[in-house]
């Protein structure tokens, strides 16, 4: 906190602020600078970006990539692909734009050093599956990080940013943010012209499988706290498909990935009894959604949705056939590397459960659900598309802009766009990033100013926790009880068993009604309202108390999606008891919600579905 406990007030001008350097982050970072090259470029991550974001630990596959200059896909051919995924409710137009432009963006990481392995027969990239291509990707990250380093006018690393600033003088435009530094304590205030928001998806909103000590151990990373949602939902901007969250089916306990094992070493799956069993749910399935159950591939909610009837009906564990594939030395290797290079930690749970998959068959299990925008699912901020291919009701304004002015998007943050992956999620930073140059460029009606009230309030109510903790730590019981104040984990955990229990978690095998959602946003509520007593003991503390802030900030938007759309459109992912089966009448459309700051309250509506691709 420094000398005598007194914080420092930084100041920040940028033209363009990129919130979070993760992938999309440091795609924003890198082409604002190719298209701005005598602009001011600032990148502000809450970790370092050397190694934050869900790549951190690496990856074992870049899994968007077309292969256009072999012909192996076309960029229609993945708007198909992640529409059937989907069950039909993709951006067209956003997906599209990706698509045209991934290839290039790999092809720069393989410039810049990522090793990409190569078919030895073809000289290809090396394929794990129709969209996946192989890479040794230890340091995916340091290498995609080192561009945006190079390119960016000053990367601020350790700063959590807790709030957007909006402009004093003119309604619904963006003019900066506001954080702290999470080491020194330092305040920030960042004012821009443009912000490209780019902080990641959400974890931890949902009660994880691990509890207790192993609670860190979850699917997507425990650090993406959910800033990409809560960050444009405090300024009212509009958000899409929040209900969409994802359940994925990986190896028990480790959350290894099941990807390269199906597709590249050719495993599958049966009961606890040797059996198959996807067949067998063939007919139930079809009941609830229809055609969608024929289609191919297999939507992966459907699949999900298998094995949890099949769970249901007494006949787990449902484990993977490892045994065969194992046999081939190969095989072996490929299967371990895969997850040295990405989930180190299955690996580890294998051995020190006894299992070696040349012996034993691993078992498998369904995650908690995560809220994103760029894995198998598409929540996020509602998005303007691009000039020459999106439809006019999907424009308002540059590229990637959300439907607040200047306030731009990219990876996790933007909806309706799933299956970009980190190739996609640096391709559509890239976007973001020309567009917001353009914005900057075309600023005539003078620059976004920024009310000193607003961010000395922001300071107060930032730091608040510290304060709450300092007066009322003297009446703890039991070391870490007390009458006058919350802390983080407290809350978190209060908000994990909401979300579970009322939203469709785990303990309710993903089923959840209109009555349960209605109480659970009373719940939610409450918990709001108990923010204000929020404690933090160190600065450690103090970022988890606004981590939390972010994540029931989006938890209350997910609840409010989900109990507005009355179907069940993703089986496997989650269920509306009241509403069991898809309902393409009714509800073929995009869910929309914008949140009030000012009342507190929620505005719902539909938005149409375009199909641009036959
Ligand atoms: C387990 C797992 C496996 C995956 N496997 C693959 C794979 O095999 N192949 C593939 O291509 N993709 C894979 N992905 C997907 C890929 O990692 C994501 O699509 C991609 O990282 C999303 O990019 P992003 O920039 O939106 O988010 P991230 O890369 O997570 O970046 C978000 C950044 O924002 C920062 N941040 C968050 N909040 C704040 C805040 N308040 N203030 C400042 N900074 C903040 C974070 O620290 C982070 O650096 C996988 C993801 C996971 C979790």
């Amino acid at each position: 906190m420094g000398l005598f406990g007194g914080r420092k007030t930084v100041f920040v001008d940028a033209d363009i602020l990129v919130i979070g350097g993760g992938m999309a982050g440091c795609g924003a970072t890198y082409e604002s600078r190719y298209w701005g090259r005598d602009l001011k470029i600032v990148c502000v991550e809450k970790a370092n970006i050397e190694r934050s974001g869900a790549v951190a630990q690496g990856l074992y596959a870049i899994n968007c990539y077309m292969g256009m200059q072999w012909g192996e896909n076309q960029p229609e051919d993945h708007v198909r692909y992640a529409r059937n995924d989907l069950m039909g409710l993709v951006r067209e137009d956003l997906g599209y734009d990706i698509a045209r432009h991934v290839d290039s963006t790999v092809h720069k990481f393989e410039e810049w050093g990522l090793p990409i392995m190569r078919d030895p027969k073809t000289g290809r990239y090396q394929r794990e599956g129709k969209w996946q291509i192989m890479i040794h990707g230890e340091s995916y990250k340091p290498i995609v990080a080192e561009a945006a380093r190079k390119a960016a006018t000053k990367v601020y690393n350790r700063i959590m940013v807790t709030h957007l600033l909006m402009d004093a003088k003119k309604a619904n435009r963006v003019a900066g943010a506001v954080g702290f530094n999470v080491r020194t304590g330092d305040f920030h205030v960042f004012r821009a012209k443009a912000v490209i928001v780019s902080a990641g998806g959400a974890s931890h909103i949902f009660q994880p499988r691990a509890v207790g000590e192993g609670m860190g151990r979850t699917w997507y990373a425990p650090w993406s706290s959910a800033s990409a949602y809560a960050l444009p939902i405090q300024v009212g901007a509009k958000m899409t498909q929040m209900e969409n969250r994802i359940v994925l089916t990986r190896f028990k306990d480790g959350y290894g990935p099941v990807g390269a094992y199906f597709l590249h070493l050719k495993t599958y799956t049966e009961n606890g009894y040797g059996e198959e069993y996807e067949k067998r749910w063939y007919e139930d399935t079809k009941a609830l959604v229809g055609d969608y159950i024929d289609r191919h591939p297999v939507p992966t909610c459907l699949r999900n949705h298998a094995i949890l009837k099949e769970v249901a009906a007494g006949r787990g564990p449902i484990r993977m056939v490892t045994k065969e594939a194992f046999q081939d030395p190969h095989k072996e290797t490929v299967g371990w590397e895969n997850f040295l290079g990405m989930t180190i930690g299955q690996a580890v749970v294998w051995a020190s459960q006894n299992i070696d998959p040349k012996h034993i068959n691993p078992e498998l299990t369904t995650s908690e659900p995560y809220v994103m925008g760029s894995h198998a699912t598409c929540s996020g901020a509602w998005a303007s598309g691009p000039e020459d291919y999106a439809p006019a009701e999907y424009q308002w304004g540059y590229n990637r802009m959300m439907t607040v002015d200047g306030l731009f998007g990219a990876g996790d943050t933007i909806g309706g766009t799933a299956h970009k992956f980190s190739s996609g999620s640096f391709t559509e930073g890239r976007i973001a990033g020309k567009a917001a140059v353009k914005y900057v460029k075309d600023m005539t009606n003078g620059q976004p100013q920024v009310s000193e009230q607003e961010y000395r309030d922001l300071e107060k109510l930032i730091y608040q926790p510290l304060e709450n903790y300092r007066v009322g730590r003297n009446e703890i019981v039991a070391g870490t009880v007390s009458p006058s104040y919350l802390l983080p984990i407290h809350g978190l955990q209060r908000l994990e068993k909401i979300m579970d229990e009322y939203v469709g978690g785990i303990s309710t095998n993903y089923m959840t009604n209109g009555v349960l959602l209605a109480r659970g946003l009373e719940l939610l509520a409450m918990l709001k309202e108990d923010m204000s007593h929020m404690g933090a003991e160190d600065l450690h503390s103090l970022q988890r108390a606004w981590e939390l802030d972010h994540r029931l900030l989006a938890s209350e938007s997910v609840t409010h999606h989900t109990l507005f759309r009355k179907e069940t459109r993703w089986p496997g992912y989650y269920y509306r008891g009241d509403h069991m089966k898809l309902d393409d009448e009714n509800w073929h459309c995009f869910t929309l919600s914008r949140y009030d700051r000012n009342t507190g309250k929620w505005e719902m509506e539909k938005a149409p579905v375009y199909h641009i691709v036959d």
